[in-house]
Parts: C-alpha cells; structure tokens; sequence
C-alpha cells in the first residue's frame, strides 16, 4: 500500500502525473480541487460555501476541506493507497491528516514536492484546458486537446477554469507561497519530503516521480 502526498504550486502539473502514477501503483487520486468543483458545479452545500473562495483564488476554509478528506479517506475503494493531489495546502490540514492516519493506521510513505518556476506556471495556468466530457487536462501549447471527436467518452468539450485566468492566477501563486509552502519544511523535517524538479517533458518527471516512490 502506498500513501503520497503531491505538493506544489498550482499548474506544477500534479493532476497530470497523479493520473499516470495512480494506474501504475492502483493507488486512487483524491484531488480536492476536483472534489470542490464538482460540488460547485452540482451546487451542493458544500459546493456553496466553496465557490466564492475558489473564484477568488483563496483557499477554501481548513475546517470544510478536513470534514471532507474524513470522508473520502475512508471510503472502501481507497483501500490500496492514496495519492493526495492538492492537500493538504495547510499546516493546519496537515496536521489533521497526520492525526487522521494514526487513527486509521495508515502509513506515510513520500511527499513528492514538484518543482516549477513562477513564469513557468503563468503560462501553464494560462493555457490549461479541460475536457468537461472526460475530465482530462490539456494544455493549448504543450499538451493540445484532441480532435473533438477523438474524446474516449463522447465529444470533448473543452473550457478554460474560471480561476485559470490571469488576475486570479496570480492571487493563487501568492496564496501558494504565503500558506502551502510552509509544508515543505514540515514535511523536510520528517524526512518525507522528495523534491522533483517539474520543469521538463511528462515523461522524464514521471521517471523522476516513480524513482523517488521506489527509492522509498
Ligand atoms: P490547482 O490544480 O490549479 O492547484 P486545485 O484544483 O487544486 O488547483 O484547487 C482549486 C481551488 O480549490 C483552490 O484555489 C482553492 O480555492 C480550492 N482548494 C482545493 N484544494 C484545497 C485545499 N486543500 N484547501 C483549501 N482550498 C482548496
Ligand atoms: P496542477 O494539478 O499541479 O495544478 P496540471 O496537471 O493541471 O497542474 O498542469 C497544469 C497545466 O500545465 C496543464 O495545462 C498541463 O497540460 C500542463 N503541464 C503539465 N505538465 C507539464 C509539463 N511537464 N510541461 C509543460 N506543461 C505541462
């Protein structure tokens, strides 16, 4: 069984790898980011309360996304391992995730820091697409979308994130360093932490990330 967490800042490119990784190792990806945006968009409670941070960039308040890793973190299909995509962002989260682990018994096995410089992430904010058929992320330059037609599920329908725009990606590169990156040092002080430089093809940082999982 194997436990990671995937930290780094947003379009590092750790929704793109966890999906690979994640059908190598049988492990199930818990993306709070797709959690929260399927809630806005099917407009439940929770999905009410997230929006207004999301759309300004912020983070969600710490006590609704703990309320909801407690519930995922549990459900039977993510028995065999979980890749945690976007969480924890917080010391806060992490330190509830730790303390849910000991509860469940489960065991922390790497923290996979992706490395991406700044002007590197504002042109991957900027061009990144998503399908709304398949879920699957493109990007315009570097990972073009396909023909529409050629969608495994149906017809493509590509749209752009409301919070992938310029203004609103800035807000979420400052939020990153000021409140996430606390979590490198917490997380290099349990000798968890792996730093994968992000900047390169998707298969030479998916090497580095399956090395820094086998080397554990
Ligand atoms: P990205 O993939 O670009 O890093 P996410 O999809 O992970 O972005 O997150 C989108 C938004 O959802 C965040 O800007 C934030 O508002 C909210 N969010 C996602 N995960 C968390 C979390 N762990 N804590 C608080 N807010 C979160
Ligand atoms: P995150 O989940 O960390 O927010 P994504 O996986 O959504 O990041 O990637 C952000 C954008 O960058 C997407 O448009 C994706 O296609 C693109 N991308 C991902 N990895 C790379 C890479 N190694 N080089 C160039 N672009 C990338």
């Amino acid at each position: 069984m194997k436990n990671i967490i995937f930290i780094g800042p947003p379009g590092a490119g750790k929704g793109t790898q966890a999906e690979l990784i994640c059908k190598n190792y049988g492990i199930k990806q818990i993306s709070t980011g797709d959690i929260l945006r399927a809630n806005v968009a099917q407009m439940t409670p929770l999905g009410i309360s997230a929006k207004s941070f999301m759309e300004k960039g912020k983070l969600v308040p710490d006590e609704i996304i703990i309320k909801m890793i407690k519930e995922e973190i549990t459900k039977p299909e993510n028995s065999n391992g979980i890749l945690f995509d976007g969480f924890p962002r917080t010391i806060p989260q992490a330190i509830a995730l730790d303390n849910m682990m000991v509860e469940l018994g489960m065991n922390l096995d790497r923290v996979l820091l992706l490395e991406v410089p700044d002007e590197e992430i504002i042109l991957r904010l900027s061009g990144r697409r998503i399908c709304r058929t398949c879920q699957r992320t493109f990007h315009i330059v570097f990972n073009p979308p396909p023909d529409p037609k050629e969608c495994d599920r149906g017809v493509c329908d590509i749209y752009q994130r409301e919070d992938d725009k310029e203004e609103t990606i800035m807000k979420r590169l400052a939020v990153y360093h000021d409140q996430t990156s606390p979590l490198i040092d917490y997380y290099e002080s349990k000798g968890k932490l792996v730093r994968i430089n992000g900047v390169g093809s998707l298969e030479s940082i998916y090497d580095l990330i399956t090395k820094a999982i086998q080397n554990n």
